[in-house]
């Protein structure tokens, strides 16, 4: 798998955790969140804080879908659901950067 660092605690990511990809690059979701708790506005932070809860579960399923992958032999069903969920992982990290 590739390396990333995250731009935001300057540390690598390591296999297993929960990451996403921003405009500025890899970052982790623990990192990304609480970036944005602090600079997204009072009136935003219930959504904000219902977008991450949402993040924090495509991200955990992700992880679980390339468990499957990396056991090699994957049918084409993992590898569409991979696609699907990743695409929505992107989706939801663009709605949080938006806030
Ligand atoms: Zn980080």
């Amino acid at each position: 798998m590739a390396e990333f660092v995250c731009y935001s605690c300057k540390k690598k990511v390591i296999t297993g955790e929960k990451f996403t990809f921003t405009k500025e690059g890899p970052v982790h979701f623990d990192c990304f969140i609480s970036s944005r708790r602090n600079t997204v506005p009072d009136d935003k932070q219930e959504t904000l804080r219902k977008l991450s809860i949402l993040l924090d579960s495509q991200l955990r399923l992700l992880l679980d879908i390339l468990d499957i992958r990396l056991a090699g032999n994957e049918p084409e069903a993992v590898t569409a659901a991979y696609k699907n969920i990743e695409k929505e992982c992107g989706e939801t990290t663009r709605q949080i950067s938006a806030l």
